[in-house]
C-alpha cells in the first residue's frame, strides 16, 4: 500500500500520516519525490483498509502496489534514486557516470595505495577492494580483515576516493560499515536474509551484488529486504550468472539494465570483471554496459595481476583502466551521460 500526498503537503501533514500508520500497527516508509512524498506501507499481511487514510488531511490518494517488491519499485517512487556523500561532489544514480576500482583483495599497504593512486589519477571517484572475501576454497586468502579496513580509510584520506568494500557476515558487518563509505553485499549472499535485514538497520548505502542464479524478481526482493529495515540507499549491481555458456566465468546478463531500470528507481552498477573473468572481455564489457545504460561500472584492477592473490585473470591493469575511462568519457554524452573526471585527474 503507498500513501500519496499532495504536493503542497507540509511536513507535519506527513509526520500525522506516519503516526497513523504506526497507530494502525504497520511500518510507514516516507520517500520524498522531486513532486510530491509517497509513504509506503509494509508490515501488512492483506489490505490496509484505506477509507481512514484517505481522509487524512494532506493525502492525496491511497494506492495498491501490485508488486510483490515495494519500496524499491517505481510505482511507489518514480524518480531515480540518487546516492549522494558527504564532502565530495561523487555521486550514484545522477547523470554522472560512477566507476569503482580497484583490486579484489587488498593485499598489502602499498599494492592498496598504488593502485589507488593511478585509479584517482585516470578519474575514478570510488575505490574498492576486499577486506573480508567470499572465497570457494578454505584454504585461498581470506582477505586482511581490519588492516586493510585502516588501509582504505588512509585511501579516502590521501586520494578523496569513496571507499566500498564487502561485508561477508554479521558478525563484521558493523566494523565495516564504520570504515566504509559503502557496504557491498556479495553474490553469495544476496539471499542471507539476516544479513540483509541488519544491513536495512545501517545509515550507510549498500551495494547489493545480483546472486549467482537470482531473477530480477529475487534480487530487488534482496534489496526490498534492506529497504523494509528503514535504509533505502540501495544500489544494484549486475555481475553475471551461471549458464551453460563456458567460455567466460558467467554470463554478463546486460538485458536486465533496461529491466531493472523498468521497473526500479535503484541506481544500477555492472561488473564485467566478475562478469567475464576475463581481462580481455573487461573493456568492451564496460562499454556495453554504458551503452546499455547503466548508472556505472566496477571494475577490478591490479597493479601485478600475474601474482595477485585473487581475482588476477580478470583484473585489467592501471594503464587499460586509463584507456577504459578515455573511451567512457567518449560513450557517455551518447546516452546522456557524463564522466567527470577533472577533479582526479589534476593528481597526475
Ligand atoms: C567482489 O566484488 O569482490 C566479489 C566477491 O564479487 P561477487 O560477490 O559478485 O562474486
Ligand atoms: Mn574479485
Amino acid at each position: 500500500m503507498l500513501v500519496v500526498m499532495k504536493a503542497q503537503a507540509t511536513p507535519e501533514e506527513i509526520q500525522a500520516v506516519c503516526d497513523h500508520i504506526v497507530q494502525l500497527g504497520f511500518r510507514p516508509h516516507p520517500l520524498p519525490g522531486a513532486q510530491r512524498t509517497a509513504i509506503g506501507i509494509t508490515g501488512n499481511q492483506g489490505e490496509v483498509d484505506r477509507g481512514n487514510l484517505e481522509s487524512l488531511s494532506g493525502v492525496a490518494e491511497v494506492i495498491r502496489v501490485s508488486k510483490p517488491y515495494k519500496l524499491a519499485s517505481r510505482d511507489v517512487k518514480e524518480e531515480d534514486t540518487v546516492i549522494r556523500f558527504a564532502g565530495s561532489s561523487a555521486t550514484i544514480g545522477a547523470r554522472d557516470l560512477a566507476v569503482v576500482a580497484g583490486p579484489c583483495s587488498i593485499e598489502s599497504r602499498d599494492q592498496a595505495l598504488a593502485i589507488a593512486e593511478q585509479v584517482a589519477a585516470a578519474g575514478a571517484r570510488f575505490f574498492r577492494g576486499g577486506a573480508y572475501k567470499p572465497r570457494t576454497s578454505p584454504y585461498a586468502f581470506q582477505g586482511l580483515g581490519l588492516d586493510a579496513l585502516k588501509v582504505m580509510s588512509e585511501i579516502r584520506e590521501k586520494f578523496g576516493l569513496r571507499i566500498i568494500t564487502e561485508a561477508l557476515d554479521s558478525d563484521t558487518l558493523d566494523l565495516v560499515a564504520e570504515w566504509a563509505d559503502v557496504v557491498q553485499i556479495g553474490a553469495r549472499n544476496m539471499q542471507n536474509f539476516s544479513l540483509l535485514k541488519k544491513a536495512g538497520r545501517l545509515r550507510k548505502p549498500v551495494l547489493l551484488k545480483r546472486g549467482l542464479s537470482a531473477t530480477l524478481e529475487e534480487f530487488l526482493m534482496a534489496a526490498e529486504y534492506v529497504m523494509s529495515e528503514g535504509n533505502y540507499e540501495v544500489i544494484l549491481c549486475e555481475r553475471g550468472v551461471r549458464t551453460f555458456s563456458d567460455h567466460a566465468r558467467n554470463t554478463l546478463d546486460l538485458s536486465i539494465v533496461p529491466a531493472l531500470q523498468r521497473v526500479s528507481h535503484l541506481p544500477l552498477l555492472v561488473d564485467p570483471s566478475h562478469g567475464t573473468g576475463r581481462r580481455d572481455s573487461v573493456l568492451p564489457m564496460a562499454r556495453a554496459a554504458v551503452a546499455a545504460g547503466a548508472d556505472g561500472v566496477m571494475v577490478e584492477v591490479h597493479n601485478h595481476p600475474e601474482s595477485a592473490l585473487s581475482d588476477g585473470p580478470q583484473s585489467i591493469y592501471p594503464e587499460q583502466f586509463a584507456s577504459m575511462m578515455v573511451e567512457l568519457e567518449q560513450l557517455a554524452p551518447i546516452v546522456g551521460r557524463t564522466l567527470p573526471r577533472a577533479v582526479s585527474a589534476a593528481v597526475q
